[in-house]
């Protein structure tokens, strides 16, 4: 139902509901209050002086507005509550004078002086009979609370939103139908009431997370893949071939690997590690075994130069199995594309490293029987689709330096396997973090410079401060000049920020890899993965902006070779949660901090943001819901009975696509 037709709201309220992502009637009413303000009427006779009460009263004397001084004025009059008469004053609200007529019934809402009297209200209400409970709505400019609340009451009065809960968990729950759990969100007249609204929409939210989870499970599961017949030794032979040993979750992974490829399912594997836990190293096993057995493998990066620097440092290895590795990425030049999409057709190619370049409609495969997706989250899901198409039924593998607690990694990539890589190669060295308040400054520059005299190169992120690309462009040019004026011009300082097209942000970053540059300022977070090892020092301007997970991952830019690195957090205010990152270089205990802090933290992101939006239900808070919400989907699925429910034929052919 479209918005218009609901009393109240015209063009303009339209417009606001818009900037909310509200479009129609459903969106509106699933539009929950983020919190509720209790109106709890007192007595006049009870309340304590100085503490925040509301009370009812007649107005018996009418307002006069006083101005004391540009912008600033009060109003007064005189109310009677119960048998008391009180002076009432409240600062800046002139505009109220009309409403305080004589006779007039009003809740004062402030604080109380019963020797003199006297109430200094920060807000009058006039209507609230019928509405003890007042919810609260996140707004935008020109909305108000109140249109909201009148808006709401007449939205509710339709029956326009699914509900997706099947029947047997409504009876299993004692739900209420959508409709009242609605109406019971929107104007509760009880904390109980909030409570079971709020728990049935957060089931209902996670129930189809986890149905759309399961659902995906259950067709990994059927979906037959390549058979390969490679015997075990091809492990050795690879383990050989390398450098280093291999940490024990490694070899783990690697197990994983080879018994998903010669199995007859598809693998569909997700190797969750921290950065340097040394991922890419395991994965080029699964790209070993699938060239042993006579198919193409793909690797996509989200961004060129991390498809070059995975071309540099794979390339060496695999050419010791003589295999052909190429790289496809969208700025070469017309002809050497053509000769690669020529061999890559031809099945001269082993493995091709890329980007999105890779799911351009002109690249064909002989046989594509892998496919590796590094940072998979930033991979749209029907991007991701586009290459799976290429072979008939490719493997594919998923890397992700996001580290989840492991707990919540079962359920949202429950549709995945995973390997998780906990152990980290021998002899890194920690990276040395430090908290540091703005004033002490001086001391960071101090290790800059130190660093820098040693050839070493820094990068200084510096959060986006106004939510707009000038103010973007205006803060690290600010960030810019203080250093330059720090290091009296002597040091090479590129910038990186919004206003940037594509290719000049690569520009940027090449030259920072080829040394041209010595010190990157950034505010847009820099590629997970991107590798100069030559950088010790990462100072991050606002660190209290970021969640710890993105923190962390940000500290990895540093510490990639034997170098002492150091990350220096900037932040002027207390902020315990950053003494974690002291504390610890260890992701996953990070991140169950991180969860244990802020809720479900820095989980969007992890999947597509979009998939992790919930509404009304959070991750951490809600687990115990989650875990019901999952086993109850799979029994739904496992026994066939969302075959017969309409709603839920929907859910699945909206997502059948992925497969
Ligand atoms: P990530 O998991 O962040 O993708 P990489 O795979 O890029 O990490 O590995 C980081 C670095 O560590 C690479 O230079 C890699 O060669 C090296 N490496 C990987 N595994 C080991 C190991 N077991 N011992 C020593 N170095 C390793
Ligand atoms: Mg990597």
């Amino acid at each position: 139902m479209e918005l218009k037709n609901i009393k109240g709201i015209g063009i303009q309220i339209e417009h606001k509901l818009n900037s909310l992502n509200i479009y129609n009637v459903e969106d509106l009413l699933n539009f929950y209050p983020y919190k509720y303000n209790f109106i709890n009427l007192q007595n006049i006779e009870n309340v304590e002086d100085d503490s925040n009460v509301m009370i009812k009263a007649i107005v018996v004397e009418s307002a006069k507005v006083q101005y004391i001084k540009r912008n600033f004025n009060r109003l007064v009059f005189k109310a009677l509550a119960n048998e008391t008469l009180l002076s009432v004053t409240i600062f800046n609200r002139a505009f109220l004078k009309a409403n305080l007529t004589i006779g007039k019934p009003v809740v004062l809402v402030g604080k109380y002086h019963s020797l003199k009297k006297q109430f200094v209200a920060s807000d009058i209400k006039f209507n609230i009979d019928n509405n003890r409970i007042e919810p609260v709505y996140h707004l935008v400019e020109g909305l108000t609370n109140n249109n909201l609340i009148k808006i709401m009451a007449e939205a509710l009065t339709y029956d326009c939103v699914r509900d997706t809960i099947p029947q047997i968990y409504k009876e299993k729950y004692h739900f209420d139908d959508k409709k009242m759990a609605l109406k019971l969100i929107h104007q509760p007249q009880s904390e109980a009431d909030i409570r079971k609204a709020s728990a049935q929409l957060k089931y209902e939210e996670l129930f189809v997370f986890m149905f759309k989870i399961n659902y995906l499970r259950k067709i990994n599961n059927k979906a037959l893949g390549i058979m390969r017949k490679v015997k075990p030794k091809c492990k050795n032979d690879f383990l050989t071939k390398l450098p280093f040993c291999l940490t024990s979750d490694q070899l783990t992974a690697m197990d994983n690997i080879y018994e998903d490829l010669t199995k007859e399912n598809r693998m569909n594997r997700l190797i969750l590690g921290d950065v340097g836990s040394g991922k890419t190293i395991v994965s080029t096993f699964a790209m070993y075994i699938n060239f042993l057995s006579g198919y193409q493998s793909a690797l996509m990066a989200p961004t060129e130069i991390l498809a070059e620097q995975h071309y540099k440092s794979i390339k060496p290895l695999l050419e010791k199995f003589e295999m052909n590795v190429s790289l496809l990425t969208g700025s070469m030049k017309k002809r050497e594309k053509k000769l690669i999409l020529d061999s890559l057709k031809s099945g001269k190619i082993d493995l091709i490293i890329g980007t999105h370049a890779l799911l351009s409609e002109g690249v064909e495969f002989k046989n594509l029987g892998l496919v590796v997706t590094d940072e998979q989250h930033r991979f749209g899901v029907d991007q991701r689709n586009k290459l799976r198409d290429k072979g008939n039924v490719p493997d594919v593998l998923y890397l992700s330096a996001t580290p989840i607690p492991r707990t919540y990694a079962l359920t949202i990539y429950g549709d995945l396997d995973l390997s998780i890589i906990k152990t980290k190669p021998k002899g890194r060295r920690e990276i040395i973090t430090e908290v540091k308040k703005e004033t002490e400054i001086k001391d960071v520059l101090y290790k800059m410079l130190e660093e820098l005299k040693l050839g070493h190169q820094i990068y200084v992120v510096s959060p986006l401060i106004e939510n707009n690309e000038e103010g973007d462009l205006k803060s690290v040019v600010a960030l810019q000049e203080k250093l330059n004026l720090a290091f009296n011009n002597k040091v090479t300082i590129g910038l990186l920020h919004g206003k940037l097209k594509a290719n000049e942000k690569e520009q940027i970053m090449q030259d920072f890899k080829n040394n041209k540059i010595k010190i990157l300022i950034s505010t847009t977070v820099i590629e997970v993965g991107i590798d100069v090892p030559n950088s010790t020092i990462i100072v991050i301007y606002n660190a209290e902006r970021f969640g710890l997970a993105t923190l962390h991952q940000l500290r990895g830019r540093v510490g990639r070779n034997d170098l002492q690195s150091y990350c220096y957090l900037i932040s002027n205010k207390d902020v315990k949660r950053l003494k974690v990152l002291e504390e610890s270089n260890d992701g996953f205990y990070i991140s169950e901090k991180d969860f244990e802090m802020r809720g479900q933290g820095d989980l969007f992101g992890v999947r597509q943001s979009g998939e992790l939006n919930f509404k009304i239900a959070n991750l951490k808070d809600d687990y115990d819901i989650l875990l019901k919400a999952k086993d109850d989907s799979k029994e739904y699925i496992d026994e066939n009975k969302y075959l017969e429910d309409k709603n839920y034929q929907e859910i699945v052919s909206s997502i059948t696509f992925i497969n």
